[in-house]
């Protein structure tokens, strides 16, 4: 195997980084690209070994990290967000051409984002505090120190974006990280660390290592030297992992899948809920917080399917690289299996496909929207991850709740109303982790982030993220001479 691979004009080493050193298996597997269904290259297969060497990499440079001043980690951070900042070309070419994602929106919207992401956190930790408090003259102070190795395990569909909101908080609070990035897509992950060396990031405080999850995972998960374990991915697999951290009691994060809805009221301005309707279908509907369920409100229905039609079908579907493209093809083979497969059993159970409910030529699912649909079906109450929207509707305000809430999941929501007061019923009879009120996907790294139910266990964001990261310590110091004891 080649150490690096050409990906559209960009070097990439796909070996792993281990303790500041590339690392090479004996395993390789070959990573393809969504826009051509062709191989981009061979890329390291990580396996136990791999992930001892990771974790073992990662303990040792623990003690120094952890003890560098939060102002030094600052700007080591603020270092690494210039380095994405100069290689948001490279970085956007590279997770295209890996992932299919659009260019333009890895170039404008993602990629300044990752570099965000460092900035963010790094500015959150020299903010960091809690006032100290008095019992019976005695002084109360929280610190949030940091915790040790973390393990960082991240899915395909926004991976630089995904694994940054994770690597950027652990470093911060001081810990050391093994990032594990999705076998469909490991390209960036690994110019994220060259970005980090060139930094200058002490050797072993960021691994990355590759591999398919059934491989290498269990060794990560299940490793006592691990302190922290968050994850990005599918709830089948956030079982199996929860299972493996069990052993040590590894406290974990989960960030999972979803079925959310998007609900538009009669009072809705039409054309703005049409707007957010259509926009479910970004990134060709690979986005874990969409809202997959329209459900619209009886009379208005027909007109928003009518305007619906009208904007879905004027979407262009094509080389996620075009700057004209508004959806590009999904992952792989198998994830375009499943959407099919979803779809055709739907169909065959009722359902009625006012767009799309069929595959286009290459790695392409067209976009689709299902009607008669029963709330109770497998495509309503299961994550399709593809461009597959149902639409039902609902005769009131009860409903409209009854029916968002009537699923396992509970990760985000949307709402379309022009009553303020409807909103704020509305929002409060919703299980979510985030609801937007006619608008979608405004994100704020301050702001609490996950799921509810089957959609996540815990929240990162803001302080919430070094609350997990942490290990948070109250030192309580009694006054000077202070006898009493009771
Ligand atoms: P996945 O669960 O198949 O894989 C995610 C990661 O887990 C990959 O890196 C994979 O290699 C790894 N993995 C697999 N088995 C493992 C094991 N036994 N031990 C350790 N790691 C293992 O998910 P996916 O298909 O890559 O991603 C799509 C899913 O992610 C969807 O369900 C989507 O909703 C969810 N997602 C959630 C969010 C969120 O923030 N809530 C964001 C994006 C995606």
């Amino acid at each position: 195997m080649a150490d690096k691979i050409n990906v559209a004009g960009v070097p990439v080493d796909t070996r792993h980084w281990i303790g500041g050193q590339r690392v090479a298996s004996a395993e390789t597997f070959i990573d393809s690209s969504p826009i051509d269904g062709q191989p981009i290259g061979e890329v390291a297969r990580g396996g136990p070994a791999e992930a001892q060497a990771a974790v073992a990499a990662a303990r040792d440079a623990f003690p120094s990290w952890a003890a560098t001043p939060r102002a030094e980690r600052a700007r080591l951070l603020h270092a690494i967000a210039d380095g994405v900042e100069k290689r948001i070309e490279e970085l956007a070419i590279v997770e295209t051409t890996d992932n299919g994602a659009l260019l333009r929106s890895h170039r404008r919207g993602v990629m300044p984002r990752v570099a965000h992401n460092f900035r963010f956190f790094a500015d959150w930790l020299l903010k960091l505090d809690h006032e100290d408090f008095e019992t019976r003259g005695h002084r109360n102070h929280v610190s949030w120190d940091p915790a040790g190795p973390c393990v960082l395990i991240t899915p395909w569909n926004a991976p630089l974006m995904l694994a940054t909101w994770k690597v950027a908080p652990a470093l911060a609070a001081g810990n050391t990280v093994i990032l594990k990035p999705a076998e469909w897509s490991p390209l960036t992950a690994s110019l994220l660390a060259d970005i980090a060396a060139e930094a200058g990031l002490p050797a072993g405080v960021l691994n990355v290592v590759q591999g398919y999850g059934a491989e290498i995972g269990d060794a990560l998960t299940s490793h006592p030297d691990v302190r922290r374990i968050s994850f990005t991915g599918s709830v089948p697999t956030a079982k199996r992992i929860a299972a493996s951290a069990a052993a040590n009691l590894t406290p974990l994060s989960l960030e999972l899948g979803g079925k959310s809805p998007l609900l538009v009221f009669a009072d809705a301005d039409l054309e703005l809920a049409v707007d957010l309707a259509v926009e479910q279908y970004d990134n060709a509907g690979q986005v874990c917080l969409a809202g997959t369920r329209l459900l619209v409100e009886e009379s208005v229905a027909e007109e928003f399917t009518r305007r619906f039609v009208a904007k879905a079908g004027a979407l262009r579907q094509g080389d996620p690289r075009d700057e004209a493209t508004d959806i590009g093809p999904n992952i792989h083979p198998r994830q375009l299996e499943k959407i099919d497969g979803f779809v055709r059993r739907a169909i065959a159970d009722g359902a009625r496909a006012v767009i799309g409910g069929h595959r286009r030529d290459g790695q392409f699912y067209a976009p689709t929207l299902l009607t008669d649909v029963a709330q109770d079906s497998e495509v309503v109450q299961e994550e399709v991850f593809g461009p597959v929207l149902t639409l039902q509707t609902f005769a009131d305000e009860d409903e409209a709740v009854r029916l968002a809430n009537d699923t396992r999941f509970g990760l985000a929501a949307t709402l379309a109303t022009g009553d303020p007061e409807r909103a704020e019923r509305v929002t409060a009879g919703l299980v979510a982790g985030t609801v937007w009120v006619n608008c979608f996907f405004v994100r704020d790294l301050q702001a609490p982030f996950g799921g509810s139910r089957l959609s996540g266990v815990g929240r990162e964001g803001g302080t919430w993220s070094f609350d997990f990261y942490c290990d948070l310590k109250n030192t309580v110091t009694a006054p000077k001479g202070f006898k009493d004891h009771g």
